[in-house]
Parts: C-alpha cells; structure tokens; sequence
C-alpha cells in the first residue's frame, strides 16, 4: 500500500525515537502519563497535525510500555492514514459517538497513574473533564518534559530551520530591492507575505512593517501609514517552512540616513554580532543577552533597548530557550534562537537586526545571511 504522506513528516523512527524520549522525561519527573491533544507537542510527536476540535483526541505516552491513541471513531482512518507504518507501535483506541471519552482514558490509566501531565495548551473544558474522570489522579504540566525534549534540535531539525531561514532571507532581499516610499505599510506587508510564500513557506506567519515614529514600537501592527523619504523601516518577517519557523529582522532607511541615525545603527549592529559571536556551548543564555545589552549600553542607548535579545525556535516561532536576564540555563548544541536587539527612540525612529542563530559544538551557526549593513531605499 503506497500513502502519501507530506514531505514535512521525518522518517519513523524520529517519532519512535521522541515517543521514548517523551516517556523518558515524563518518568524522570514522576508524571506516569503525558497526556497530549493535538497541538504543536502533538505533531512533534506523531509527525501530524490532528484537528483540535470538540472531539476528544489525546495521545498518552506513558512513562513504561506502549503509548496510546484515543480518538473518535471517525477519525481514525485519518490517522492511520498520517501516521503510515507509525500506526504499529501505537495502541489506537477508537471512541463511538455515544461514548464518554473521558471515561475511555481513565480505563486505560486507572491502576497505572498517580500523576498525569496535561498538555500546556490542552482546552480548559478538557482539562476539567480530565480532572473529573481522573479524580483522584493528579494532573500537572506537561510542558516541562515536552521542552527538555523540543528544545534541543537535531541535525534533521537544524537543517529545516536553515531552509526557512534562507526562504526567509529571500524575501527579505526581495522586499529591500522595491520602492517603499509612497506605499503603505499594509502594501508592503502584504506584499512580504506574497514574498515568503513565493519563497517557499507554507504560511506567512507575520510581516512587521514598522516605519517612520511606527519603527520605535518592536511588535507594531502594519497601518495605513504611508511610508515617506526619511522614514527609517523595520522589518520584521517569518513563517512556517516545512513545519519549522524562520524570523528575521533588517532595518532600512527611505533616502539617505543622516549621520545620528548611522551612528545609533552602527552601535546596534556591532551589539548584535558581539552577542552572535559570543554564542557558544557553556555560556549562559542570560550572558547572552548581556553581550549586547553591554555594548548598546556603552553606545548611550541602554534605555531604549526594551526588550529580551532573543527566543528560542523551532516548530514554533516562540519557544525556549528565551535569551534574557534571569535565564542561567547554560547553552547547549542544538539550542537554536534569535538574537534581536534593538534600539527604539520613542517618537522619532527605531531600529532592530534579528538573525536565527544555533549553537553548535563548536560555537554557533548564524542561520540567516541576508546582509545587515543599513541600507538605503527608494
Ligand atoms: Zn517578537
Ligand atoms: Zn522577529
Ligand atoms: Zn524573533
């Protein structure tokens, strides 16, 4: 039997391999079940997007023995389809319409469970459904034992965030070689968007489009705003590329920038590569964040770099590790993040330069290659 399955699926034994590891986690927290409905965790670890619908579909990898899949009925050719040869290694239970499942999962658990962990973004009226059929099962977060497994990346892994990385790059050169003055700030969003997909994402996640005052507020909605000569613009883009995030930032000006706002960038881009080239196993991530924060700092601009330097990345474009103060976690390879300082002078102008960046043995990759010098567009 021949099943066509998305060329974003890795071979099974990655998702063998992270289901163990999954029941390896949960043990090593005394949690006897992960009990995971479909999400981000769900598709890390069968290779597919189930629907999150009313229906209650849950994955629960025990820490001993085989994992199940309880699902409705009508479902489940759905399933078997996605998962292919995977489907073996899982016990599929199908529950009829007429059926409690909740009453399903605490069957399979009764006896075996102490202590259950609930998927971070599992629907509340699960949650208290669980938590009634469970009693007197305790449930507690899953997400601990999911991040210690997310967070480190694999070469397969690392080698998709490169591609979207680069697609993300593509249309961030793209974008840089049109006319920005005298289109919108929604134009050119929605033109970035066309860029990514053009690019080879499969969806255009976000399109940062931050021009002229806009540019000094780092998350600002794209408006009708229409870009003018002597706006400075950041660009903020990113989306999903064979089921893993890229995110990039460049800055440009409209005309010539004049010296002040050269200097300020000079000092932001030479923060940003102290910070990527002080990425290495061993350092921590708040140190990290300190490397830039220093130099930004010494420019005269502390005060205007309001946020952390960076986030982890992966299937999601926020993820751990986040790269701020407070965060000893020392860096491992195959941690992956941006680093994204930026200086934002309140009313007047703003800039932000973000590169994916993955910790390697020997030190750390930059993923993205688009250039970082300033720029200047018609
Ligand atoms: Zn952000
Ligand atoms: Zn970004
Ligand atoms: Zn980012």
């Amino acid at each position: 039997m021949t099943v066509a399955i998305s060329t974003s699926r890795f071979a099974d034994a990655v998702y063998r391999d992270r289901l163990q590891r999954a029941a390896g986690e949960a043990a090593a927290r005394d949690i006897d079940a992960l009990l995971i409905t479909p999400s981000v965790d769900y598709g890390y670890l069968l290779g597919y997007r189930a629907p999150a619908m009313e229906r209650l579909t849950c994955l629960i990898v025990p820490a001993q023995g085989q994992p199940w899949l309880v699902l409705p009925h009508l479902e489940e050719p759905l399933a078997r389809h996605e998962l292919g040869q995977l489907a073996a290694d899982l016990a599929i239970v199908p529950w009829d319409e007429t059926e409690d499942p909740f009453w399903v999962v605490r069957d399979l658990l009764e006896g075996h469970a102490m202590r259950a962990g609930v998927q971070d973004q599992m629907w509340a009226r699960f949650v208290l459904r669980l938590r009634a059929a469970l009693d007197p099962i305790e449930l507690v977060e899953a997400g601990p034992a999911m991040s210690a497994l997310r967070r480190i990346k694999t070469p397969e892994e690392i080698d998709r965030l490169r591609l979207a990385a680069r697609a993300a790059d593509e249309a961030m050169d793209a974008i840089r070689a049109e006319r920005f003055a005298g289109r919108t700030e929604r134009e050119l969003s929605a033109r970035i968007r066309e860029l990514l997909l053009a690019a080879g994402h499969q969806s255009a996640e976000f399109a940062i489009v931050a021009s002229g005052p806009n540019s000094a507020s780092p998350h600002h909605e794209p408006s009708d705003r229409v870009i003018e000569p002597g706006d400075a613009v950041v660009l903020d883009i990113g989306g999903i590329r064979d089921g893993y995030a890229s995110d990039t930032s460049r800055t440009v000006f409209v005309g010539e920038p004049p010296r002040e706002f050269r200097l300020m960038y000079d000092v932001l881009q030479r923060a940003q590569l102290a910070a990527c080239t002080a990425v290495a196993p061993g350092m921590t991530a708040e140190e990290v964040d300190r490397a830039d924060r220093h130099l930004i700092g010494e420019g005269g601009y502390g005060d205007a770099f309001i946020h952390r330097t960076g986030h982890g990345i992966g299937m999601e474009v926020h993820e751990e590790p986040y790269i701020v103060e407070g965060n000893a976690e020392p860096l491992r390879p195959g941690h992956a993040f941006s680093i994204e300082p930026g200086i934002y002078v309140a009313g007047t102008w703003g800039a932000r330069i973000e590169d994916i960046v993955v910790c390697t043995e020997e030190g750390s990759e930059v993923l993205n290659r688009s250039s970082r010098e300033l720029i200047s567009v018609d």
